[in-house]
């Protein structure tokens, strides 16, 4: 959707934080930071919002200057002190709990590095920060998709080149104890005997099997070229499977990993929505087909649980980092 201040957003009934908030995405090649106002009728205003190219070849200090630069500059055309304005950043990757290090960012310059830290200290104020999977679930849990569950759990699936996800309880992200909740691309949705281990796919985290390995972009792109020899991207390979039977198998190979996979985080977690996200997600066939599959899969008899494509599209990034901390 077109994030600007002409586009309506609202908050859920009950949700009333009027005030500024800015929130700060911070991707891979480009960044993006919004300054939001949250009026007294639940209704948020998106003032400013801009983007600026992530300098990540240039290294650490460079990400780190250029991100709080942005952000001091946005901040100030808030009518309010930078103490009075809450500010959240979203990054891929997450924050290891024993030192405060970045783990896992595909800002790779960042990993093993106190960005959290560094980064309050050159704006000279706390922050908030949490994954780029939270703040998508988030934003659509407040905002967008799932408004109407915002009182119970959220989850936001992210199937993009990787498969993540968050999860959102009452309007709050819900990290988990080791900042790990949410993350069901790395759960094996195939088993087999140990000493056939080699026929699951190998996943970049050391184990085999796992959902991602299935059900991204990457993975069905991937299949096909080994199937083929020929490099296509996934919309096409979608819409070549009523001709080419190669195409037809890896959508298979995707759909059944997605119901075994979203049916046994409904088993878990029952929530009360689950909204999809990422470039996967704008395939029709995920919402009938594999929706169904999750139906056969699930512990019970029916499935009642909303399965619904995202309302924000690539804005949900920033607006969820925007509302960090905003449900206390
Ligand atoms: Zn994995």
């Amino acid at each position: 959707m077109p994030l600007d201040s002409s586009c309506e957003l609202a908050l859920p009934k009950g949700i009333v934080h009027p005030g500024y908030r800015l929130g700060f995405d911070l991707g891979g090649t480009k960044s993006e930071a919004a300054l939001l106002e949250c009026r007294a009728d639940g209704r948020v205003r998106v003032v400013q919002r801009r983007r600026i190219p992530t300098p990540r070849d240039a290294g650490y200090d460079a990400v780190l200057a250029s991100t709080a630069g942005f952000l001091l500059e946005i901040a100030r055309e808030a009518p309010v002190s930078l103490d009075d304005l809450p500010i959240g950043v979203g990054m891929p990757g997450g924050v290891r709990r024993r030192d405060g290090t970045v783990k896992n960012s595909n800002t790779t310059c960042l990993n093993g590095r106190p960005f959290r830290t560094d980064l309050q200290a050159r704006v000279g104020r706390r922050l908030l920060f949490d994954n780029d999977a939270n703040c998508f679930a988030l934003a659509e849990a407040l905002l967008g998709a799932a408004r109407s569950a915002s009182e119970g759990v959220v989850f936001g699936v992210i199937m993009g080149t990787g498969v993540g996800g968050g999860v959102v309880f009452g309007g709050r992200v819900w990290s988990g104890l080791q900042g790990i909740a949410g993350e069901w691309g790395h759960h094996a949705v195939y088993a087999t005997p140990a000493d056939a281990e080699e026929s699951l796919r190998p996943c970049y985290c050391g184990q085999r099997g796992c959902l991602e390995t299935y059900a991204s972009g990457t993975a069905v792109e991937r299949d096909y070229e080994a199937r083929t020899g020929k490099k296509l991207r996934l919309a096409e390979i979608a819409t070549l499977r009523g001709s080419d039977p190669a195409a037809a198998a890896c959508i298979e190979c995707l759909v059944d990993a997605f119901g075994r996979g979203l049916a046994n985080l409904i088993d878990m977690l029952d929530p009360s929505m689950v909204v999809l996200g990422g470039g996967v997600s704008n395939l029709d066939l995920l919402l009938d087909e594999g929706v169904e599959r999750v139906r056969e899969r699930v512990f019970n008899d029916e499935l009642t649980t909303p399965i619904v494509r995202h309302e924000l599209g690539d804005s949900a990034g920033v607006l969820g980092a925007a509302l960090l901390g905003m449900v206390g």
